[in-house]
Formats: structure tokens, sequence, C-alpha cells
């Protein structure tokens, strides 16, 4: 299941690729047909993600010029949400949340020189989006990326350079934050991509298109709704608000689970999955099966800081690298390139890079757990 991370991958491609422009939305499977006619010649603002939950806001195409679409944020509180700073709220948000089996396809032009999250590249890990496939150029240019990333380049720096790569002008984009009323001639059919039966949701505009198959939730919702379901989720540590951290730490000690399990509960914590569980307990030492409460502030706080760093910095590629460079190892596992970007998750049976201990997998609350019981204490 697509993490976090991917999920904000996606956000900053859709806002990416559609802000502005007024879409065609159907949905070709049909399951999804009032809610494609609700959104169907609006324009899409700017995506957010919080923790695996995916928010577009949509405004109708004669909002007024006034209206800066790139300014709604989603927050905690109602009066937080859809509203712009005009007092123009977007009243229709499209709500997604991938599940098991959802994945993203997109195509067309506009997708050109775009990275992460599996579009230009095919990803070794279920990011839950794919692009077109590229010409040599591309996957040259992809290689260097993945490169880079394994380098453990600085966060910011890394997320600055996604940004600018994404903010690239590609043909006749709309000032941001502004709508392209001269876009919606033209989009009759897509071309741009086949949907499928199970095509739950086609979106496109004359540049590009996206499709979405097997998602657990695609739904439009009123901004209360957004607010609702935010409300239900723990604090997202891509986001790291103010607070967030002592949300976390003060959610963790009420709880007696396995800390393992906190990890994985989105309403403690929202956006880590199995990978960024077992591999950031393993980077800060701590034992998955410890009690939550008996895990002190100060080793959860270190959990926080080290869950918002990494998933941070996969973000731009949507592919989770953990294992620190100091125990990188010199070569790879045949067949299995994977295990060079991570330290105990699918590692059981092998001995830590740390410290040699074999590491172990259990079963925790139906999803496999990893971990070393010589590092992690
Ligand atoms: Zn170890």
């Amino acid at each position: 299941m697509p993490e976090g991370h991917s999920i904000h991958r996606h956000a900053q491609l859709l806002t990416s690729l559609f802000m502005g422009q007024p879409v065609r939305v159907s949905s070709p499977q049909g399951r999804f047909a009032t809610g494609a006619a609700i959104l169907n010649g609006e324009v899409p603002g700017r995506a957010a993600a919080w923790g695996k939950h995916l928010f577009v806001p949509f405004y109708p195409l004669n909002v007024s010029d006034d209206v800066d679409l790139g300014a709604t944020r989603i927050g905690r509180s109602p009066a937080a949400v859809g509203t712009s700073p005009v007092d123009a709220p977007a009243a229709h948000w499209l709500h997604i949340h991938l599940g098991l089996y959802g994945r993203w396809r997109l195509g067309g032009p506009g997708t050109a020189g775009l990275t992460g999250a599996g579009i230009t590249e095919a990803p070794t890990e279920d990011s839950g989006m794919s692009g077109p496939r590229r010409g040599a150029s591309g996957t040259k240019a992809d290689a260097g990326n993945a490169r880079s990333g394994r380098l453990g380049v600085g966060a910011d720096s890394e997320v600055q350079r996604a940004d600018l790569s994404v903010a690239d002008p590609a043909a006749n984009r709309p000032k941001f934050g502004s709508i392209n009323r001269d876009n919606t001639t033209d989009l009759e059919g897509s071309k741009l991509l086949t949907p499928t039966p199970t095509t739950r949701m086609l979106m496109y505009s004359e540049r590009a298109a996206a499709m979405l198959t097997g998602p657990t939730r695609c739904e439009v919702i009123s901004p209360a709704e957004v607010a609702e379901a935010v409300a239900k989720l723990g604090p997202d540590p891509v986001r790291n608000e103010p607070g967030d951290r002592e949300r976390f730490i003060e959610a963790a000690r009420k709880r007696r689970v396995p800390v393992g399990q906190i990890v994985m509960d989105q309403a403690v914590v929202a956006g880590p999955g199995n990978i960024y569980r077992a591999e950031c307990l393993w980077r800060t030492g701590i034992d998955p099966l410890r009690p939550a409460n008996r895990v002190s502030k100060a080793r959860l706080g270190r959990l926080w800081d080290d869950l918002a760093e990494e998933m941070r910095r996969g973000v731009p590629t949507g592919i989770a690298t953990t294992i620190p460079d100091e125990y990188r190892p010199d070569q790879s596992v045949e067949g299995d390139e994977e295990l060079d970007r991570v330290a105990v998750y699918h590692r059981d049976g092998r001995p830590c890079v740390r410290c040699g201990t074999t590491v172990r997998m259990e079963v925790l609350a139906g999803r496999k757990l990893y971990w070393c019981p010589g590092c992690q204490r």
C-alpha cells in the first residue's frame, strides 16, 4: 500500500497537471458517476494530502478571477477548510484513499519532465502511481534521480529540486492560481489515456489525463466533511505542523499496545505504513513490541522527528530510502535491489546491518512487522 510520502507526491503532481485547468471528469466503471457529474467542467485547485488521504478542491468555471486557486488549505478547524482569502470556498472536494489496490495512471504531454512516484521509472515499490513509458533520455534522467536519492541528498535541496521540476513551464501554462478558461475547447474526448472497465475516475484537461482504478474511497465531499475526515486523523509527519510532535507523543503515551502498532494507527500518526514503521523504529533503536506507554517521551520525540525527516525525503521520488549511508551494502542482494534501500524491511533471516543479529518478522495486528531484536530495545 502506498504510504503517506507517495500521497503527498500525488498531490504535488495533480496540482502541477490540473490546477487552473478546466477538466472533464467521468467514471467509465460507473461507480463514481454521480461524483464525476458534479466535478465535470469544474477547475481543480491545489491538491493536499493528509496521511494516506488525498483532497482536491474544485471550483466552478465562473469563479471570480480574484480567487487564488492555490490558496486553499486544509487544516484542523472547519474554518480553515475550503476558505480562500477572498472568502470564496471551493464547494466540492474530491476525496481519495487508495487503500490496498488503488492506482493512478498519468498520461499526456503535461507529464513531460515530471518525476517521482513512479512517473518516469518503473518503481520497485508500489507508489500507487505510474506514468507513460519514456524514451532513453527519460530513463537516464531518472537513473540520476534515483542515485541522488541513494546518496542521501539533504531533504530541503531534494524537495526544492523536485518542486522546480514540477513547476517547469510545460506548454501554455496559465498563471499559477488563475483559471485558463481558453482550455475548454477540444475536450470532447481524451486521447491521452485509454480507460479500462475498472477505471473509477478519468480526469483530463487538454494537456494531461489521470486515471484512477481500485481506490477504497473516491467521493465528492463538502468542506465540512473534509474537516470531519481530517479530525479523525493523527498528525502527519510530512506536514509536521506546529504542535504535531507533542500531539503524537501525547497520543502514543496513552496506549498500552506495542509501539509498532501505534505507528500504523492513522489516528495516532497519519501516513506511515509498513516500510516507514519498520525502518524508523530500527533507526531510532526502539523495540516495536514495547508497549507505547513504556517508551519515554524523549524516544517518542526522536521517532517523530525521524518519521518526519525520512518521509519528507521520500516525497520527491515516492520511494522510501531509509538505510543510513554507513550501513549501505557494497553489493546488492542479487535480484532484490530493493533491499539496498532499507535496513530491516523484508530483511528477515538476514544479519542486521548494524549489529549482526538476525532480523525477525512477526505478524502484528495483521501486518508483517520487521525488526532487529539485537539493537532495538
Ligand atoms: Zn541490529
